[in-house]
């Protein structure tokens, strides 16, 4: 608290990211849920050649070069794409330009009861009404629980995160066809990790209220560029330029729009990384339940792993913490007796692997 801060900051409830080691200390990461590879040979290009001359000058505020790469890859038109610094600024621009606040409306906004972590902080920042769906046996996402309810707008992590579950595009075109007045935003952050591959982006002829959002973070190994995108009608897409151009109009520098243009061109490469996770995720689920865990079939690059009876997850994460070993642990009621891991390299996995082996054998004996 602080009397310079204005109420609103006093009262914010500000979202806590994963640990970022300090540099130089060796750990293996599982708790953000990188990429732990690098990303595109092409991104490297992208710098060996960049002038740095051209920082002299503002970049393109549509970030024009990425956006016509995501166009083309999406089968879009370009005034359909919005990029932003991360998907969590397009996430934010969205609660701000799509959802109405809590002085004009009774409506709320729906999630799922268990979700990104970060809509909760917006809602409340931005005075958005929420309600909370909860899941249902498995931690599914229920269409119909989002149909005939009475809502402001709906906001739905597919697949979702922690659960690691998805749901399908016809699913998603129940929801938007089932709130024809409201905004659907649908949040792809790991959806080129999901087997089959599916997106709701097939669905925006037919759904002028649909906004997918996507990052290069995950799938491009991007998270330090900080470029998210969102693909939606152009009238959903200019209200995203308005709010924009009332707060930065220039969310995505020169380097970045470049760099993840490169990448996001790369399809092979891509396509190669993502093979290598969703291999590397089947061993890592198969190791986990032959140790007694149990866990949803993921469709991202994490899995929600509840530890076998006898072994608390909190502990869990602790010691393997001590062994320089971070995943996610969550204090919330209702998932609290799970282990979010992120899949890292096969090399990473299998000391993983040994070092849960360890402490599960170690909890037996005692
Ligand atoms: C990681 C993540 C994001 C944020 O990605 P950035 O583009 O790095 O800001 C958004 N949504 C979900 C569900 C995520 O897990």
């Amino acid at each position: 608290m602080s009397k310079f801060w204005n109420k609103k900051i006093n009262e914010a409830e500000p979202y806590v990211a994963g640990e970022q080691p300090k540099k130089g200390q060796k750990v293996i990461k599982l708790n953000t849920n990188e990429n732990p590879y690098p990303p595109s040979p092409m991104a490297r290009a992208v710098l060996r050649s960049f002038d740095v001359a051209d920082l002299r000058l503002y970049p393109d505020t549509n970030g024009t070069e990425f956006i016509d790469a995501v166009a083309q890859a999406e089968g879009v038109k370009p005034s359909q794409v919005f990029a932003g610094n991360g998907s969590d600024e397009v996430l934010a621009l969205c609660f701000q330009t799509f959802f109405e606040r809590e002085e004009n409306t009774d409506l709320s906004v729906l999630t799922p009861e268990f979700s990104y972590s970060f809509y909760p902080v917006f809602e409340k920042f931005y005075g958005i009404r929420s309600k909370k769906i909860p899941l249902r046996e498995g931690m599914v996402v229920d269409a119909e629980d989002y149909i005939g309810v009475p809502n402001c707008g709906i906001v739905i992590a597919n697949p979702n995160a922690p659960t690691s579950r998805s749901i399908s595009t016809e699913d998603i075109r129940k929801i938007c066809k089932g709130s024809p007045d409201s905004v659907v935003l649908i949040d792809e952050a790991y959806a080129e990790f999901a087997d089959p591959y599916e997106t709701a982006v097939s669905l925006l002829p037919e759904c002028p209220n649909l906004a997918v959002v996507r990052t290069t973070s995950k799938s491009y190994s991007l998270a330090g560029l900080r470029v998210g995108y969102a693909i939606a009608s152009e009238e959903l897409i200019e209200g995203l330029k308005r709010a924009r151009d009332s707060f930065n109009s220039y969310p995505t520098d020169r380097l970045a729009q470049k760099i993840a243009a490169a990448a996001v061109k790369d399809v092979k490469y891509h396509e190669e990384c993502i093979k290598k996770i969703v291999k590397t995720r089947t061993y890592t689920q198969n190791e986990l339940r032959a140790l007694g865990f149990e866990m949803p079939d993921s469709s991202a690059n994490f899995i929600f792993a509840r530890p076998p009876k006898g072994i608390d997850a909190e502990s869990l994460y602790i010691n393997l913490r001590a062994r320089g070993i971070l995943v996610r642990y969550f204090k919330t009621p209702g998932i609290n007796d799970r282990l979010r891991i992120t899949i890292g390299t096969d090399e990473e996995m299998q000391t993983f692997i040994a070092a849960v082996k360890e402490e599960v054998s170690n909890a037996k004996d005692s």
